[in-house]
């Protein structure tokens, strides 16, 4: 059982998890201190000097704190946008590999496969 136990948490893609489990949970901190320390007071500033997550109304006796409702929204919204970015950066990394140049053309004659470098088709003898 230990063994087993062992052999499971020493298998590549159950650590491969851990390290972005771990990565994750970094990167959200960061993305989180972008979004309330750097973005948001900006963003309170351009409307005015409004703090989102003050913002509320009440009914009756309910608090309706919608403003935090728009943070998350906005949280979310920039965590979208910085994931789509590093896709594309990722994506961007991945350049497609050139094509081989070909090694073969086709005999116009009798339309078997040749050396691209032949002046005389080896098949039919045509010369080309
Ligand atoms: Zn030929």
């Amino acid at each position: 059982m230990l063994k087993e136990f062992k052999d499971f948490t020493m298998r590549g893609n159950v650590m491969d998890l851990a390290i972005a489990v771990i990565i994750g949970g970094a990167f959200g901190k960061i993305i989180a201190s972008l979004v309330n320390d750097v973005l948001m007071p900006v963003i309170g500033l351009l409307l005015g000097g409004i703090n989102f997550s003050e913002l509320s109304f009440t009914v009756k006796d309910a608090v309706v704190h919608y403003g935090a409702f728009i943070q998350s929204v906005v949280d979310f919204v920039i965590v979208a946008f910085v994931i789509f970015l590093l896709a594309r950066a990722m994506n961007n990394m991945k350049k497609p590999v050139p094509a081989a140049e070909p090694t073969t053309k086709e005999c116009p004659y009798c339309d078997t496969a040749i050396s691209v470098k032949a002046k005389r088709c080896p098949n039919c003898t045509s010369q080309l």
